[in-house]
C-alpha cells in the first residue's frame, strides 16, 4: 500500500490546494494531509480550525485523511508509514522554495521521495495569503475557495479588531 503525505499550512485551504489533494489522492492508495501546527509565519485560523476547513473539503475522498501535526515534517511522514511527500509548485520562485525544502527532507529521511505536482493554470497565481488578503479587501472569493471556507473567511474578518485586521496585512504574500 503506497502512503503520501501532503503538507502544508492550508491558512485556509484553497482551491489550489485541493486540487493538487485530488491529483495526489488518485496517485497514492492513501493520501494524509498535514496541517503544520505552528508554520514560521503569521496564521489566522488556529491550527484546529485549518484541520476542521480541510477536512469538510475533503469529505468526499474516501482515500484522504486530514491530520495536524507539530515538529519536522520527515518524523511525521515516518510515523505515518508514507513513502512520499507531495507538494505543488506554481510559479518559478516555488521552484527555488521547494528544492531547498525537499533536499533538506532527502537528507534528513533518503527513503522518502518528494513529488511535486505541478499547478492547474487556473490556480498559478492562487495562495491562500492571496485570498486574505482578497477577503479582507471585500473581494469576491467564491472561485477561489470551497464555499464554507469563504463563509468561515468572512466570519473571521468579521470578528477581528482593528489592529488585528492590521495584522493580516502583514502576512506575507508567498506561502
Ligand atoms: P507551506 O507553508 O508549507 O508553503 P502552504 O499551505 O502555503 O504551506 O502550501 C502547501 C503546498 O501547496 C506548497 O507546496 C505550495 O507550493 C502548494 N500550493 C499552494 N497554493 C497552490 C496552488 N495554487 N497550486 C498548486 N500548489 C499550491
Amino acid at each position: 500500500m503506497t502512503t503520501a503525505l501532503f503538507p502544508g499550512s492550508f491558512d485556509p485551504v484553497t482551491n489550489g490546494h485541493l486540487d493538487i489533494a485530488r491529483r495526489a489522492a488518485a496517485l497514492f492508495d492513501h493520501l494524509i494531509i498535514g496541517v503544520y501546527a505552528d508554520p514560521n509565519k503569521p496564521v489566522l485560523f488556529s491550527v484546529e480550525e485549518r484541520v476542521d476547513l480541510f477536512s469538510e473539503a475533503v469529505k468526499d475522498f474516501p482515500n484522504v485523511s486530514v491530520e495536524a501535526y507539530e515538529g519536522l515534517t520527515v518524523e511525521f511522514a515516518r510515523r505515518r508509514g508514507a513513502q512520499a511527500m507531495v507538494r505543488g509548485l506554481r510559479v518559478i520562485s516555488d521552484f527555488e522554495h521547494e528544492s531547498q525544502i525537499a533536499l533538506t527532507n532527502s537528507s534528513l529521511a533518503p527513503e522518502i521521495e518528494t513529488v511535486c505536482l505541478m499547478y492547474h493554470a487556473d490556480y498559478q497565481f492562487l495562495s491562500a495569503s492571496l485570498v486574505k488578503e482578497l477577503a479582507k479587501l471585500g473581494a469576491d472569493i467564491q472561485h477561489l475557495v470551497p464555499p464554507h471556507v469563504a463563509s468561515a473567511l468572512r466570519e473571521k474578518l468579521r470578528q477581528l479588531s482593528p489592529e488585528e485586521r492590521e495584522r493580516i496585512r502583514m502576512i506575507s504574500i508567498r506561502d
